[in-house]
């Protein structure tokens, strides 16, 4: 859904604008692009809008498109990523320069700043110094008015302020290595070109809700019922399925009175209809605040078709050593016996993925590591082993606690082995935070 065009902005739009990533090496598919998602994140925080990511090649005449591109199309700032080094492919700067209409000039400043780093790793790459004052020269050329932002690498990056009708945006140039684009982020913010781009702009609010077992066309019904009420024009709304949770995004201009309307309308609609499913309003992520709900408990895992994910997911915070005691993979039904004390019976007379072996896994567990809550996974990951009783995807969970509460669940969830797996760590994330709320 679009935004208020009425923005801070003196021309009464929200300044928008383009990202470029460049690198032969992002359009082979051999890496991701890590700069362009990352850098429209933090404009957005800004309040600024991203109207395009493009990733291009090397060749200069590909970088010169985009940007003229970008340009047309009417975006008040362009940021790209890569192309900055020492060596001779590294052009970005030069078309820059070219597009901008500004004459590379040097950089005494720079100059000596890049030669001083360069210096550096001059022994490790061989140059000698005829060939390391041209890098130098080379990196500390800047277009005609720009400001040259300092490296954390070795490339400084650029900021070139507003042109004329021939090429209009600001334009921001930074490396290509994810860390130096994170690394020269607030000095890039901090430089003239950026202050005056970042004064026409004030940071959007926002609201991130969070919501578990809600399929995305429920949330969609949901919105064309506020909609039939309430204008929802003035406010951008984005709904995206991710990690198994509905995340559902608001983002309106901090002094519009009616974004803040519609804004309040969907809250009200979303926590009336599924209230019960929102778990989070902040964007807190069901990991970070799982981790919060266990402090000062502990807790342990008996795992048999997610093989340890769980576990895995509940050690990837630094500090989970506090509440995390262990877990037991109990893939066999050996080991399910062995390791956690299922009786053969039980399992022969119910099966392996069964209520009843869940709970006596979480049982064994808990006994077994002396914990506050154990949670336990048996399923039929697929793509075999499914049976009319229980198919694929048919997954049996208990989650018990020391003082004699339980919580037991078992759905067939849809998908395939990787998402039967994963969907099982995310369900079973949210019933220990069910039995740990609710306790
Ligand atoms: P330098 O030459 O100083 O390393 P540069 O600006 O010339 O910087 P590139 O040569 O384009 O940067 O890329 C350097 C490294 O950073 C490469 O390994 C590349 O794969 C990685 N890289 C570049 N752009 C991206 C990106 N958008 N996302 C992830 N990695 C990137």
């Amino acid at each position: 859904m679009a935004l208020d065009p009425a923005g801070p902005d003196r021309a009464g739009r929200a300044p928008t604008a383009g990202i470029v990533a460049t690198g032969s090496e992002l359009l082979a598919g051999r890496v991701h692009d890590a700069n362009g998602p990352w850098i429209a994140e933090r404009l957005g925080e800004l309040g600024i809008d991203v109207a395009h990511i493009l990733l291009v090649g090397d060749r200069p005449d590909e970088m010169e498109s985009a940007l003229r591109y970008l340009a047309g199309s009417g975006v008040d700032l362009v940021v790209t990523s890569g192309g900055l080094g020492p060596t001779a492919d590294d052009l970005t700067a030069a078309v820059v320069a070219d597009v901008t209409g500004r004459p590379l000039e040097l950089d005494e400043h720079m100059e000596k700043v890049v030669g001083d780093i360069i210096a550096r790793f001059a022994d490790r790459l061989r140059w000698d110094a005829a060939a390391l004052a041209e890098a130098n020269r080379k990196q500390a050329m800047v277009p005609h008015g720009a400001t040259a932002i300092r490296p954390v690498g070795t490339a400084p990056g650029l900021a070139v302020p507003r042109g004329s009708d021939g090429f209009a945006p600001t334009v921001l140039v930074l490396p290509g290595p994810p860390r130096e684009v994170r690394g020269m982020w607030d000095d890039a913010l901090a430089s003239e070109p950026l202050r005056a781009l970042l004064e026409r702009t004030a940071p959007f609010d926002e609201t991130h809700l969070r919501l578990f077992g809600v399929p995305e066309s429920e949330i969609a019904a949901t919105l064309r019922a506020v909609g039939e009420h309430t204008d929802l024009a003035p406010l951008e709304i984005t709904t995206c399925l991710r990690d198994f949770t509905l995340e559902v995004d608001l983002r309106r201009r901090p002094d519009d009175g009616a974004a803040r309307a519609a804004h309040d309308a969907v809250v009200a609609e979303i926590e009336g209809r599924h209230g019960r499913a929102v778990f989070s309003r902040t964007g807190q992520t069901i990991d970070e605040i799982l981790f919060g709900l266990l402090e000062g408990r502990t807790i342990a895992t008996a795992e048999s078709c997610t093989g340890g994910l769980l576990a895995g997911r509940l050690t990837a915070p630094a500090g989970a050593s506090a509440h995390v005691q262990g877990g037991i993979v109990s893939y066999s039904n050996e080991a399910k016996e062995h390791l956690l004390g299922v009786p053969d019976e039980l399992i022969a007379a119910h099966g392996a993925v069964s209520p009843e072996a869940a709970h006596a896994m979480a049982g064994g567990a808990l006994e077994r590591f002396g914990v506050d809550v154990a949670v336990a996974i048996s399923g039929v990951a697929g793509p075999g082993g499914g049976t009319a009783e229980k198919p694929v995807g048919y997954v049996c969970f208990s989650v018990r606690t020391a003082d004699g509460r339980e919580i037991a669940r078992d759905p067939v969830l849809p998908g395939d082995r990787g998402d039967v797996r994963e969907r099982s760590v995310v369900l079973a994330m949210h019933l220990v935070r069910r039995i740990l709320t609710e306790g």
